[in-house]
């Protein structure tokens, strides 16, 4: 079987979330965005665990109940935590069950006064020594969007060995993070032989959020077992497809001023010893980081899934009808879309351009054109840099050049339209 998973996101109990940030709207958001798993987030956090217990588990999985639903249909969750090093590098772990996430509690408090204080705990323990706790836990590890200038494995390391000494063969994934992608990633030798996770690391649980970023696998079964399988790639299961935003988008992804914004090359930046011409501090970007880990050809190895660039289905309406992905027009066509299609993943990913040309409502076309250039990667991207997000354009049909999009209301006439959903 096919499923959807987020497995990075937080719940109220970290510092800068969403107070909806509960098990019943995650259920309900998640399952309306398509998501069929998704990690709890917080796991080691003793309020958030006791009303992740109080769900029906099966295998490793929790089960949320809707009394109306059927049960199959629920949304699934499994037990995430995202926990920062001494040197605040950030590792996702993913956890067995209830009884590991308690023992690493118990394990985790010795290096953590104040464990309680967020759902995301800082450590004062080493990349090695966390791999290490997770290993006596069964738990799987990896680090969390490593490619960002901060509290990143490749903001403070220059290789996975460095962060995770020892235990380094331990480590299963690799999160890319908004603002790289599998192209980025296999361009470091270390990194071709793992698995790459596209997560959200949502904090709020609105469908501009939740799984901005997801994986899809093929499994047997929903059990912890399977999804670790499938990270491993063992037993036939396996991830068949990372879905994501494109990179360029990132506010990080050029090196650039973060007082100007003026974009500068690598090189030019090191002769510049990393100044702008205003006086300002030039910030390397995640490509730049990457070019300068880049230690191999970019050719995918086989095992690697397919990579989609996508953005949020109301940030795509937005983008075609040139209006804010939070107007009237968008959050209308948004929920018909739904209404019809059932799932946001099925709007953007699995529904036939054909049928979303034939829907029972009068769907404007360019909203089905804009789908479609996602899909077949016909966008263009003005990367983003210095702090300052890219800005993401439809090719025209027929035309190299991208077309200028042009907002009509809310954020006022004359402005490029800027996206505004990456935290990276
Ligand atoms: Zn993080
Ligand atoms: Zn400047």
């Amino acid at each position: 079987m096919i499923i959807n998973a987020d497995l990075h996101i937080h719940s109220h109990y970290s510092a800068a979330t969403s107070p909806r940030m509960d098990l019943p709207t995650l259920a309900k958001e998640a399952k309306r965005k398509g998501i069929q798993l998704l990690g709890t987030g917080d796991c080691l956090h003793p309020k958030w665990l006791s009303g992740i217990r109080e769900l029906e588990e099966r295998n490793g999985i929790f089960y949320f109940k809707d009394k109306e639903e059927d049960k199959n249909t629920n949304t699934k969750f499994v037990l995430t935590v995202e926990v920062e090093d001494a040197r605040r590098v950030h590792h996702l772990l993913i956890l067995p069950s209830i009884a590991k996430a308690e023992e690493l509690y118990e394990s985790f408090r010795r290096y953590s006064p104040d464990i309680d204080s967020d759902g995301r705990p800082s450590l004062r323990l080493s990349g090695e020594e966390i791999a290490e706790h997770a290993k006596d836990a069964e738990a799987l590890i990896g680090p969390c969007h490593a490619f960002t200038p901060w509290t990143a494995l490749y903001a403070y390391h220059n290789s996975l060995c460095e962060c995770y000494g020892d235990l380094v063969g331990y480590v299963s994934f690799v999160e890319l993070g908004l603002s790289a992608d599998s192209s980025y990633a296999d361009r470091i030798e270390e990194l071709r032989g793992l698995t790459f996770l596209t997560n959200s690391d949502a904090h709020s649980p609105y469908p501009i959020r939740l799984a901005r970023e997801f994986n899809r696998f093929h499994v047997e079964d929903i059990s912890f077992e399977d999804l670790k399988a499938a990270i491993e790639r063992k037993r036939s299961r396996k991830p068949v497809l990372n879905v994501g935003v494109p990179p360029k988008e990132g506010k990080y992804n050029e090196s650039a001023c973060i007082r100007c914004y003026k974009h500068y090359s690598l090189s030019e930046a090191i002769i510049r010893k990393w100044r702008c011409e205003c006086g300002g501090m030039i910030k390397k970007g995640v490509r730049d980081r990457v070019n300068e880990l880049a230690n191999c050809d970019a050719s995918p190895p086989e095992h690697r899934p397919p990579y989609l660039h996508l953005i949020p289905l109301a940030e795509i309406i937005g983008l075609a009808l040139h209006k804010s992905a939070s107007s009237k027009t968008v959050t209308g066509i948004w929920e018909s879309l739904l209404a019809e299609f059932g799932t946001e993943v099925n709007v953007l990913v699995d529904a036939s351009i054909g049928d979303l040309h034939a829907t029972n409502f009068n769907l404007d076309a360019r909203v089905v054109e804009a789908i479609k250039a996602f899909r077949e990667g016909k966008i263009s991207v003005k990367p983003g840099g210095g702090g300052k997000y890219g800005v993401i354009e439809i090719k025209p049909r027929g035309s190299e050049e991208g077309e200028e999009i042009e907002l009509e209301e809310e954020e006022g006439r004359g402005q490029k339209r800027q996206l505004s959903l990456l935290d990276y």
